[in-house]
């Protein structure tokens, strides 16, 4: 089978199109025939080694397609079986091997394509409105890198809640998008301070909610359009890491709340997994979620679609397709 492996760290080019076996599931696990392969941020992270994996590695956490073997122990799925995952590596590829239980099923109203697209920037979408800090009718969210794959989605999200939400992208045409997922308030921060902007647009009260996915160029900025007592949830680091900083400031600020999800811990039982991954499933189903794919590139283009997300060419969801 076709996959793109990282032997050595790198940029873009340090992805291979390689022939690999097609892998054989252990007890545990099944073999998923994969009909698309979702591209994250999460997936640049490991290619050039910021996050660390064993070598060498098949890219790609989020992928669906068809279930063609299982091992002895995996009761819960069987071959013909149209699934979904998020978390496990090996997505980039025609096959993979998957856990049973990190499996989910697609149901019929939603598409490989979008089940692909959806269940790791979806989820995170989900509970970080939901759960990390679940926001409420009337109360205001800033949404960093609102047009990206998360930020159209968690924008969505809000807005669904009822929230008002603050959206900060790099472009006009990227502001056309956040305003379209129901972002009422827009500021290209490339162009305008968005400290000085959402203070403005608070009318100096702050924000009740920071999610904050750009990390270096943002966080520290984040901390001072906070109410009291309100949250900054750092998610990712598009723009590099936040440096270390001095917890004294959350106090200063007003008693911040600053914590740094990350989706394996929302999903980590089977319960909660599969209730997430219901909700989101059903709000695509429903029309209540719009999917905005951007591009669908040849598996064999995995260079070329780091290179747009990297680049911040990119708005909603890439995707493989092997
Ligand atoms: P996006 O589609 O959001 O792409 C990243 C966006 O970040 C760009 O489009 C760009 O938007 C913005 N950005 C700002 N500064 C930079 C920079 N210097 N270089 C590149 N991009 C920049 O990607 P994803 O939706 O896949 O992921 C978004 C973030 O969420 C990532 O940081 C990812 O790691 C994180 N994440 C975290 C999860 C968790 O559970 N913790 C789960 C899923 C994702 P603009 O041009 O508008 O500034």
């Amino acid at each position: 089978m076709k996959a793109i492996q990282v032997k050595q760290p790198g940029g873009p080019e340090a992805m291979e199109l390689v022939e690999l076996p097609v892998p054989q599931p252990k007890a545990n696990e099944a073999v998923v025939k994969l009909a698309a392969s979702g591209v994250n941020f999460i997936d640049v992270y490991f290619r050039e080694g910021r996050y660390k994996a064993p070598l060498p590695l098949v890219l790609g956490q989020e992928g669906a397609g068809v279930v063609t073997a299982v091992g002895a122990d995996a009761m819960s799925v069987k071959p013909g079986d149209r699934v979904a995952w998020s978390g496990p590596m090996g997505s980039y590829a025609e096959y993979a091997a998957v856990p049973a239980d990190r499996l989910v099923s697609i149901p019929s109203g939603v598409t490989d394509e979008h089940a692909a697209a959806v269940m790791l920037q979806g989820m995170t979408a989900h509970y970080l409105s939901h759960d990390t800090y679940p926001l409420k009718r009337g109360e205001t969210a800033l949404v960093h890198a609102a047009a990206g794959g998360v930020g159209l989605l968690l924008v969505q999200m809000a807005h669904h809640i009822g929230a008002r939400v603050i959206a900060t992208v790099s472009t006009e045409q990227k502001a056309k998008l956040a305003r379209e997922a129901g972002a009422d308030e827009v500021i290209l921060y490339t162009q305008s301070d968005f400290e000085a902007e959402t203070k403005r647009l608070t009318g100096g009260k702050g924000v009740d909610v920071v999610y904050d996915s750009v990390g270096k160029t943002t966080f520290e900025k984040g901390l001072n359009i906070l109410r009291p007592r309100g949250m900054i949830v750092l998610f990712g680091g598009s723009s590099g890491a936040v440096p270390p900083f001095d917890l004294i400031a959350l106090s200063q600020k007003g008693s911040l709340y600053v914590t740094r999800p990350t989706l394996g811990h929302y999903t980590a039982t089977r319960e909660e997994l599969m209730t997430r991954s219901g909700a989101v499933f059903g709000m695509i189903a429903t029309g209540k979620l719009k999917l905005r794919i951007e591009h669908s590139y040849p598996l064999a283009e995995a260079q070329q679609a780091h290179r747009d997300l990297e680049g911040r060419k990119t708005t909603g969801k890439l995707l493989l397709i092997p």
